[in-house]
């Protein structure tokens, strides 16, 4: 069962079922879970069942009126759409008071109009997390003194991320991980692979998230794999060439910071999924493990003593590692800090809290 083809979310999509079904609907809603899980195709839909000519109640719109015509264009007069530019690291206040050249007037005058075409003006503002104090601020008398007929929708990754005056004044829904089966239909539908087998082995790496399903696509990255397997398994034997290793194949990515930063993601959970395989393989517990997994952690095993807590350890400082690169650190510098310090971890130079 999916809700309007938005696999996952019909839990979700049953909670608004209800609250329109009661005319409960709220005035601001705050989206939040993983990217890459269908947020924002969901917040569309809504958008969509909220314009079409049908009655909003039923949450199921037609697809051939005018609205929804022009919802699925992105052109209907009563959508607006915000999101962070990609050239830029917030959304831009303009985009909520105008701009001083007078062209875009700003969601906040445009959400006080009456509606053109349909009973409300729906906007959706993606890239949440992306919003500065001073964005945030120009849209908090809308959120608090929303106009009639109004709906915001904030799509974020977390409740967390948001800044306290707007996480405070919107109505919060969660968004779940999608299912492995759910991640591997998307895989193939969308034609990221058309083995059955490799869009398995995705979804395994997915988290649950067909962006970061995307993120493993690539196909230069499983060879590599080999080689960083093999190095981790050597460890804390020539750590350094494994870094330098790591850092030229991230620099291969290309020019662009974000695809070398995907790519050090991937290298990252791949690491991590090796100590997980450890532990599992440790206490033999059942896994999907291929041969290459399975044979590095054999090596492993002969390489450096047994110690499931440094392992955990070790799991920790990928998390780490992960999370820095969400806050931009220097890549280079990062890998080396990163594979150095597994290699101290792995040669019990790090000490395991108890
Ligand atoms: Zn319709």
């Amino acid at each position: 069962m999916s809700w309007q083809g938005i696999h996952g979310h019909d839990e979700v999509a049953e909670q608004f079922r209800r609250v329109l079904a009661r005319e409960r609907l709220a005035t601001s809603y705050l989206f939040v879970g993983p990217p890459g899980i269908g947020k924002h195709s969901f917040a569309l839909r809504l958008a969509q069942s909220l314009l079409c000519e049908r009655p909003a109640a039923l949450l199921d719109p037609c697809g051939r009126c005018d609205s929804c015509r022009q919802v699925l264009a992105r052109s209907h007069p009563d959508l607006d759409l915000i999101a962070k530019p990609k050239d830029r690291s917030v959304i831009p206040v303009d985009a909520f008071i105008g701009s001083d050249d007078g062209r875009d007037e700003g969601l906040c005058r445009r959400l006080a109009r009456r509606p053109f075409l349909a009973q409300r003006k729906v906007a959706i503002i993606d890239d949440a997390d992306s919003l500065n104090q001073e964005g945030a601020n120009s849209l908090l008398k809308t959120l608090e003194e929303p106009p009639a007929h109004s709906l915001i929708i904030l799509v974020g990754t977390s409740a967390e991320k948001q800044l306290p005056t707007i996480r405070s004044r919107c109505q919060i829904m969660r968004f779940r991980p999608l299912s492995p089966e759910i991640v591997c239909q998307l895989i193939l539908e969308q034609g990221l692979t058309a083995d059955p087998r490799a869009a398995t082995q995705l979804a395994e790496f997915s988290g649950g998230s067909l962006t970061q399903a995307r993120e493993f696509s690539d196909p230069e990255l499983w060879p590599f794999r080999q080689r960083l397997l093999a190095g981790l398994a050597a460890l804390p034997r020539n750590s350094s060439a494994l870094a330098q290793a790591v850092n030229e194949f991230v620099e291969a990515a290309g020019k662009e910071a974000s695809l070398r930063r995907e790519r050090t993601r991937c290298l990252v959970r791949f690491g991590i999924d090796f100590y997980r395989q450890r532990i599992r393989a440790y206490c033999s517990a059942n896994d999907n493990a291929d041969d290459a997994l399975r044979s590095a952690v054999d090596a492993a095993s002969k390489a450096s003593p047994v110690d499931p807590d440094a392992w955990t350890v070790a799991i920790e400082a990928g998390l780490e590692t992960l999370e820095r690169i969400d806050r931009n650190a220097h890549l280079p510098t990062l890998i080396e800090w990163w594979i150095d310090r597994w290699g101290q971890i792995t040669a019990g130079r790090v000490t395991v809290p108890d």
